[in-house]
């Protein structure tokens, strides 16, 4: 069945660099005949199984944590990475200012920023008030060959997010912008190389009929969820791309105890490493003091490990991602099946879940069992995650970057190597394939246009959001 409707311009997805160019086509008053389709639900539906039974039920068809409005943002932990006004670079996010320059990339997040305070965020900025002792703390980093990023950060909170969020998707309702929820793009329309619509499907029954929508610019903003989908269509219509890197790693799980002086000076210290023998970039990531640790299905089923806190729920551990970047080049470049393979071979060594294991247990070489996990100084705070041997399904290679890093970070944070630590696997940011986009976000096919994470431009909420920005700005309509 074919729809009539011809749209100004079609945004796939509905996360934050979605939300945030159909916000400022408002602003722009640009907004007249806009169309956002989304997969998953509403900001108020979605609802993680997890918070009440402690289990992740993977939600069909698709996961809660990952899609509807607001996307990977909703149930994020809400940290929105600002930067140094000294620095002359962005260190954090992504590639935004590769696109439009670090000075433009400043004022997007100035201006993407107050967006946030405007529909509630925290007036409280982290990490700008303990000056000196984060000098302190990077010195002694320097020392071990890790570089600590500090740069300011505007914590929601899940809860707050969620809410937050939800006044955006009530903003863009009552100024006129076409929301499709639970429908799937399934294709693009594309005609002598210039994008003309959509291929569409309802996901709420199940032999709903393909339905046409059409636009001669349409915005793919569909996150790493959608990673998958746009390397299908990537290839399927010889859209231009280059192999990105896949990061491959685990969530650490320790006690605040330990973490309280990082926690406290920065909330989120983001230390880079490149550890022996392999030299790989190691680097920490979305740290999440007195967090829980989550569980997310991606495509396929896949079920990886994730981390968030809320404003007032508290946990007595931290948790972080420590990532290894890896490239790949010839003969083997496909970086998203190669972190599929690292994630289907754990969850099956987790009967399809998450699995847990000691620090102490990996430098013993055995397993852990749940009597250990039971009598553990560090109480696991994802009860579905299954004890078990991780290094049957993380390569040698990501292994030890992953074990020299913690050992080197020991040096600088005391307690960090502590045996009773908790790694959870697998953690795995699918950026690639990157989609190769000129300075206006335009992909090779004239009028189809990539933003935010899933074509590899962004790796943040403030960053994506600032790129939906930009792209409204970019359009002529
Ligand atoms: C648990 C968790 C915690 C996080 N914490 C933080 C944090 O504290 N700070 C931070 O900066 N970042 C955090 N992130 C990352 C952050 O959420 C993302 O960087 C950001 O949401 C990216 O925005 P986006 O618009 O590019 O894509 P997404 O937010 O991923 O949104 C993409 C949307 O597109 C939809 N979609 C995909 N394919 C299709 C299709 N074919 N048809 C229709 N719809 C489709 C998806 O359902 C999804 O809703 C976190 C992520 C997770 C999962």
């Amino acid at each position: 069945m074919s729809s009539n409707k011809k749209y100004d311009v079609i945004l796939i997805g509905m996360g934050p660099s979605s939300i945030f160019c159909a916000y400022e086509l408002i602003q722009l008053r640009k907004a007249k005949n806009v169309l956002l389709i989304e997969q998953g639900k509403r900001v108020e539906n979605r609802i993680c199984p997890i918070e009440k039974t402690g289990k992740c039920t993977k939600c069909k068809p698709f996961c809660n944590i990952t899609s509807g409005f607001s996307g990977a943002g909703a149930f994020s932990d809400g940290k929105l990475s600002l930067y140094n006004s000294e620095d002359d670079d962005i260190y954090v996010g992504g590639n935004l200012h590769k696109y439009v320059g670090v000075d433009e990339t400043k004022k997007l997040i100035d201006y993407t920023d107050k967006i946030y305070l405007k529909f509630g965020a925290d007036s409280k900025l982290e990490g700008v008030e303990f000056k000196e002792e984060v000098t302190k703390i990077r010195k002694k980093a320097q020392k071990e060959r890790i570089n600590l990023i500090d740069i300011p950060i505007r914590h929601l909170g899940t809860e707050k997010a969620h809410e937050l969020y939800g006044k955006l998707e009530k903003y863009l309702e009552e100024n006129n912008i076409t929301m499709l929820f639970e429908t799937e793009v399934k294709d693009l329309i594309i005609e002598d190389n210039q994008i003309k619509g959509v291929v569409a499907k309802s996901v709420k029954t199940k032999n709903a009929d393909e339905e046409e929508f059409f636009s001669d610019k349409v915005v793919m903003a569909v996150g790493r969820k959608g990673a998958n989908w746009l390397s299908d269509m990537c290839n399927k219509h010889n859209i231009d791309t280059r192999a990105g890197v896949v990061d491959i790693g685990i969530r650490y799980e320790l006690p605040d105890e330990v973490m309280k002086n990082i926690n406290k000076y920065m909330y989120e210290g983001k230390f880079i490493g490149y550890p022996y023998p392999f030299k790989d970039k190691v680097r920490t990531f979305c740290q999440n003091p007195s967090g829980f640790v989550s569980s997310e299905v991606y495509d396929n089923n896949l079920t990886l490990v994730n981390g968030h806190s809320y404003k007032d729920k508290k946990s007595t551990n931290t948790n972080l991602a420590i990532l290894v970047s890896h490239n790949f080049t010839h003969p083997f470049n496909k970086p998203i099946e190669y972190g599929r393979n690292v994630a289907k071979n754990l969850n099956e060594l987790g009967q399809g879940n998450v699995v847990v294991q000691r620090l102490g247990d990996i430098n013993r070489g055995k397993r852990t069992w749940q009597e250990e996990l039971d009598r553990n100084t560090v109480v696991p705070t994802l009860k579905s995650a299954v004890p078990g041997d991780m290094t049957f399904a993380i390569g040698y290679r990501t292994m030890t970057d992953i074990l020299q890093f913690i050992k080197e970070m020991d040096k600088i944070i005391e307690g960090f190597a502590h045996p009773d630590n908790l790694l959870y696997g697998p953690e795995i940011k699918f950026y690639s394939n990157k989609v190769l986009i000129n300075e206006k976000f335009e992909t090779s096919v004239k009028g189809l246009y990539s933003i935010g994470d899933g074509g590899g431009m962004t790796r943040g909420l403030m960053m994506a959001s600032a790129s939906g920005v930009q792209m409204a700005r970019n359009l002529e309509i």
